[in-house]
């Protein structure tokens, strides 16, 4: 039987996406080799990668004058890809978590960095609002789901600089105004794919204006004018991709699978503000992400976390654990987390205060 598996990333993913990859490991298309034997530059994975980029394209309603690209290096690469290809002097960036930090990290090394807000002070327990973007910066820079907190910038930001977008945890979660950004990047590894596989939506006029020589594996450029094939691309993460996205489609795309992730964590929300043992620590109910639940234990319940976490696993409950840096619990509950998931871990929360409370 599968587990309930609310892990952060990398995470649980359609049975849809497990069942073909793993026929196509064994036989691809009937070719008589593995998905992971045959050529990227093959007639077969070119098929592949056309067809994941025009499914993604489909389902986040990407306007024409973008690129999708699949590179290496996970989002951390892009943490200074991005400032490398589009910091000439200045960069502004929203400081939401650890995440966003790293970002800012590197851009340091490119010019001059902007935090127009921060919250780290009150540990990142909401987004902050009403900053302004000074208007002579290269770009500003928002991760959109902070996967540690469990906040999530729930708005397409309209601002008079290209907009870049972390958006590791909760791409092709909700609908998203791609037309607003410059730029969006995430690591497949949460809600897509395997890990090992980086997509990158840019709009390909906001490139070109730095003049810094750019190494060619980190010039946006270089995967722009070969299709992301410069070089061998993670081939099997980019045909996991693709079946995550037909999955997506089957099920009635992106609005559907909205709604579904807007009842799944209501339904969580709901227990945990309900339940006397568990308090939610993001301190702005509308910044409450739909895509990680963080939760904790009262003051006067602290001491049962084990317990509770022993109690969820004989129920077949895994990952939920906290980041270190947050502590108590968190329920990722990407879009292939089923529903009957997050009853299952809601029937253990009210088990649990049936026993302690
Ligand atoms: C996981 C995560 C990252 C890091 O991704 P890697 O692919 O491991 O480099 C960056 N940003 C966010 C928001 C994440 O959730």
């Amino acid at each position: 039987m599968r587990k309930h598996n609310f892990n952060a990333g990398p995470s649980v993913l359609p049975e849809f996406t497990l069942e073909q990859t793993a026929k196509a490991v064994l036989d691809f298309n009937g070719s008589g080799m593995s998905i992971l034997e045959i050529s990227h530059r093959s007639k077969d994975f070119e098929a592949v990668l056309a067809e994941t980029k025009a499914l993604f394209k489909e389902l986040l309603n990407i306007p024409d004058g973008y690129s999708i690209l699949f590179l290496g290096g996970g989002a951390s690469l892009q943490f200074c890809m991005v400032p490398f290809n589009l910091l000439n002097k200045k960069a502004a960036y929203l400081n939401t978590g650890v995440w966003a930090s790293k970002a800012m990290k590197e851009a340091k090394l490119f010019g001059e960095v902007v935090e127009v807000a921060s919250s780290k002070a009150d540990n990142y327990t909401y987004i902050p609002k009403n900053f302004t973007v000074p208007e002579d910066v290269d770009y500003f820079h928002v991760t959109t789901n902070n996967t540690i907190y469990g906040t999530e910038l729930k708005t397409d930001l309209s601002v008079n600089v290209p907009l870049v977008a972390d958006a590791s945890s909760d791409i092709l979660s909700r609908p998203m105004d791609v037309s607003k950004y410059g730029l969006i990047y995430g690591g497949a590894q949460k809600n897509l794919g395997p890990a090992g596989v980086t997509f990158v939506i840019v709009k390909n006029d906001i490139l070109g204006k730095v003049t810094r020589p750019i190494p060619t594996m980190l010039d946006y450029k270089t995967h722009i004018e070969n299709d992301s094939l410069f070089n061998t691309p993670p081939a099997f993460g980019i045909f996991a991709i693709l079946q995550t996205l037909k999955w997506i489609k089957s099920i009635g795309g992106i609005n559907a699978i909205y709604k579904m992730n807007l009842e799944k964590a209501a339904l969580l929300y709901e227990e945990i503000d309900r339940n006397p043992l568990f308090r939610c620590p993001v301190s702005v109910a509308e910044d409450r992400s739909i895509m990680n639940v963080c939760f904790v234990m009262n003051e006067q319940y602290k001491e049962l976390e084990n317990e509770f976490l022993e109690l969820t696993k004989t129920k077949g409950i895994v990952g939920i654990k906290g980041h270190r840096s947050v502590g108590g619990f968190r329920a990722s509950t990407y879009n292939a987390l089923p529903k009957a998931s997050v009853e299952v871990l809601v029937a253990a929360m009210q088990e649990f205060a049936k026993q302690k409370a």
